[in-house]
């Protein structure tokens, strides 16, 4: 568990110095804070809004060596990065799932290219790939990808790469730097930066009460992803700006209108020009992802229609299924944290990442990956460990991120969730969720007769919110459905209104008033209506709202 909010504040409150500060609760903070505090030091993360809320919780949810990267010949960063997707199968066994990828050909052409490409690609993981790949025949191809078209295709590859959770590996990332000694809070917006030579003082705004405290520690990290620039110009105002945010969007569909089964597919765009994912995630289907250029504002990227239409264009030129806007039930966007570099497309840029210097006793690190989030806080920490006092060697190889066995975890919980009368895909996604503290969901379910779903259809369980509310520090109703559950990105309705028994739950945990349930069900909303942005689902109705009520 994270802990409570007010204890983590009493603790960064207190007088006492820290060894590190982490700017940045996305998958690079807490990667770096469980690195750092594993090694020994004291470590104290903050982060402006949620967990996870900025770009580590847009992803297209892979865990992966990057195929697509061989086309920039890199190799280096494809051998690494297939080798943190297999240690992270090991490291998290509930959450980093593989997945078999079929990857369509339509000519000679193509296979000639593809079969070199995939052999590379398993070259770079020493042929440790979960499977090497292989040819699929034509009929092979359909069967494994039923909605292909029959007569379109020639046949595909089969390899294999892994899905997860976004936001779930965050959160194990952070519940271990707790476990090893770290103190996060969420809602904490650090406004300014005081460096000297041996220190530094961050002043931190508590967005939940409103006020603002100081934390010192001997070394700050600033890892906010696309807002790095401005962490560094809190310390030196005259700094070059370094990142250029690149805009990727995801759309999600009910699987009874995109019917994949186990299979994922790679797909080529309308314009051949880059390839996209159709993943079976969770209860839904997703599909993306762009990468365009991204003069916006970074607070705010949402899907434009420009960006819907590439995507459902994409799909229908492959897939025989007539989808139409009315098919979307969800849709996301996110800003890679990319490194400026001398490419004139976004596309072009380098995917790896990038540490330096921003004053005495401040470093940043951008760029990068998800997937070698393990490396990138090794390197970091490695930067400034002799100023904190630490050793070189990185521990993170072998702490394991929610659980060790997943086979007696699965029986636990199976035991005591029959028992309960909960559905088994509701047990598999609890396990998925929270790896061993899904007996702690199963507590609260069974003491409070919370086991029904939290929406009705759905997986997550309505002892989540509660549980969600009191130890993984949700404190909006949009922690809970766009991040700690994704049913704002799954569900048509995004989970609000009359199906929805979340806010009431939460609102019960959190000494909510009948008022502030109701501003949280608005915030919600319009946080879900700007996201989607041009994909507003029909479902959306605001008189679904009415019946909540404060309990
Ligand atoms: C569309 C898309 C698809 C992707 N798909 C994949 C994929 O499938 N696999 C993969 O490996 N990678 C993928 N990536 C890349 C990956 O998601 C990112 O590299 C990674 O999530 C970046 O994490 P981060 O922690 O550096 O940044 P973020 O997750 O953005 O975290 C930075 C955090 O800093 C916080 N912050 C900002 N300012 C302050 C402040 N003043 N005080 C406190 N906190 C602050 C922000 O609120 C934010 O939460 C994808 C990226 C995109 C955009």
């Amino acid at each position: 568990m994270i802990g409570t909010r007010e204890r983590s504040l009493e603790k960064l409150t207190a007088a006492t110095d820290f060894d590190l500060l982490v700017i940045g609760g996305g998958i690079t903070g807490a990667g770096i804070a469980l690195d750092a505090a594993s090694r020994g030091a004291r470590v104290a993360l903050v982060e402006a809004n949620d967990f996870a809320s900025g770009t580590s919780s847009k992803s297209s949810k892979l865990v992966h060596g990057g195929l697509r990267y061989l086309e920039h010949y890199e190799f280096g960063l494809v051998r690494e990065a297939a080798q943190e997707r297999d240690l992270l199968r090991v490291l998290a066994p509930h959450l980093v799932e593989p997945i078999p990828f079929v990857l369509p050909v339509s000519d000679k052409w193509m296979r000639a290219k593809f079969g070199v490409g995939l052999w590379a690609y398993d070259a770079l993981a020493s042929f440790k790939n979960l499977q090497t790949h292989r040819y699929l025949e034509t009929e092979e191809t359909e069967a494994a990808v039923p909605v292909l078209p029959r007569n379109k295709v020639k046949g595909g590859f089969l390899f294999y790469d892994c899905k997860n959770d976004d936001v779930r590996l965050v959160m194990e990332v952070l519940i271990q730097a707790v476990r090893h000694g770290a103190v996060v809070a969420n809602y904490c917006k650090v406004v300014n930066l005081d460096p000297g030579a041996d220190g530094c003082t961050a002043t931190v705004s508590d967005a939940v009460s409103g006020t603002t405290f100081d934390v010192r520690a001997t070394r700050v990290i600033a890892a906010a992803g696309v807002w790095s620039d401005e962490i560094e110009h809190l310390a030196n105002a005259g700094a070059p700006e370094r990142t250029r945010p690149s805009k990727g969007i995801h759309l999600s569909f009910r699987r009874s209108k995109l019917p994949l089964a186990d299979h994922a597919a790679f797909i080529p765009d309308v314009e051949r020009q880059r390839m996209l994912f159709v993943i079976p995630w969770l209860d839904a289907v997703i599909v993306g992802t762009t990468d365009t250029a991204y003069p916006g504002s970074i607070d705010h990227p949402c899907v434009e229609d420009e960006d819907r239409r590439y995507v459902l264009d994409s799909i229908n030129s492959v897939f025989d299924l007539g989808l139409t806007p009315a098919d979307i039930a969800g849709a996301w966007a996110g800003l890679r944290p990319l490194v400026m570099g001398e490419a004139g497309s976004t596309a072009d840029l380098s995917r790896r990442h990038t540490i330096y210097d921003i004053a005495p006793s401040v470093v940043g690190i951008t760029g990068g990956k998800l997937t070698t989030y393990r490396r990138m806080a090794k390197d970091v920490v490695d930067h400034v460990a002799g100023a904190i006092g630490v050793g070189t060697k990185c521990r993170t190889g072998w702490i394991r991120l929610g659980t060790v066995d997943l086979d007696s975890l699965f029986a636990a919980v199976q035991r005591r969730a029959r028992r309960l009368g909960m559905a088994r895909d509701a047990t598999e996604n609890l396990i998925r969720c929270y790896g061993d503290r899904a007996l702690g969901v199963i507590d609260v379910a069974e003491r409070e007769g919370l086991e029904g779903p939290l929406v009705e259809g759905a997986q997550p369980t309505a002892a989540e919110a509660v549980y969600c509310a009191r130890s993984e520090m949700a404190v909006h109703l949009n922690d809970l459905l766009s991040r700690r559950t994704r049913l704002a990105l799954t569900d048509p309705a995004a989970g609000i209104g009359s199906r929805s028994r979340a806010a009431e739950l939460m609102g019960h945990t959190l000494g909510w008033s009948e008022q502030e349930l109701h501003a949280q069900v608005d915030a919600h909303r319009a946080e879900v209506e700007r996201e989607r942005g041009a994909c507003l689902g029909a479902e959306m109705d605001p008189s679904e709202e009415s019946s909540v009520r404060a309990l």
